[in-house]
């Protein structure tokens, strides 16, 4: 933001635009060696989302679109009140969405979807969201780091000191979550915000990219320079990997924008 000069002491009023971050987002998504893809994904440049669906048929399908359209009416209207609470209202709304689905039509009993978000707030922070075991990490000074944790049966076991992080990529069970959106009442997503930089790279990805490959691989990864040519890397690493479940990753940059991503108005 230019300033033109100080005057009298007192920092003159400009009508320079003001640089917000904004999310640079590219998406990549796999059915692997699945029938269906149950993944879901949506980026803007103020929000990411991924949920991963589970369930037979095309149910898990329907869960984690249902989630995801409704943090994507965030997206589509002004929010009413502070970011956090707007986005856990969406995901409530997300939850009764799949709990009506599931009271009209039987067939999707049972359905439920994980899912991981991330909003930029106007004050330069990220509001991430996450339930279940698909997972949101940042990419900073060359440094991975999952933000996130999950809710799985295995990541219990880790925290018990039973199982190391290279047993759970194998261990049988690694797909069990214990908790997801699922229709039932007491949903409680964990939810976090820290500060956001420009030259932060997000990832945003279901357990079909996290459980084939190791951090270190997903590290060397996000130091591609082009966002693009990362996502589609990270993919054909999981594939090549020979995993079998839907695999689906956003990686975002994050960049100063002149106008443009706010979630209220400049002035
Ligand atoms: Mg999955």
């Amino acid at each position: 933001m230019g300033v033109a000069g100080v005057l009298g002491g007192r920092r003159p009023l400009t009508c320079a635009p003001v640089a917000v971050l904004a999310l640079q987002c590219a998406v990549e998504t796999e059915v692997g060696r699945r029938e269906n893809n149950e993944d879901t994904a949506f980026a803007s440049p103020r929000l990411a989302v991924v949920a991963d669906g589970v369930g037979g048929a095309a149910s898990g399908e329907v869960a984690s679109r249902a989630v995801v359209n409704a943090l994507i009416s965030l997206d589509t209207s002004r929010p009413s009140g502070p970011l956090d609470v707007e986005l856990l209202n969406a995901v409530t709304r997300g939850n009764d969405t799949v709990r009506f689905i599931a009271a009209c039509h039987p067939e999707h009993t049972g359905m439920s979807t994980t899912l991981t978000a991330v909003a930029l707030d106007d004050d330069g922070q990220y509001v991430v969201v996450n339930v279940g075991d698909s997972r949101t990490y940042l990419y900073r000074d060359r440094e991975l780091r999952q933000l996130t944790r999950d809710d799985s049966l295995v990541q219990e076991l880790i925290d018990q000191g039973a199982l190391s992080a290279g047993e759970a990529r194998h261990h049988p069970q690694r797909s069990v979550v214990l908790v997801a959106v699922d229709g039932r009442a007491r949903l409680e997503p964990r939810l976090f915000s820290l500060e956001a930089l420009a030259g932060d790279r997000l990832l945003l990805c279901s357990d079909g990219l996290s459980d084939a490959l190791q951090d270190s691989a997903i590290a060397a990864t996000m130091a591609l320079s082009g966002r693009q040519e990362c996502a589609r890397s990270l993919v054909a690493q999981a594939l090549a990997a020979g995993g079998s479940d839907n695999i689906t990753v956003i990686v975002a940059d994050v960049a100063g924008e002149n106008g443009g991503s706010r979630w209220r108005p400049a002035h």
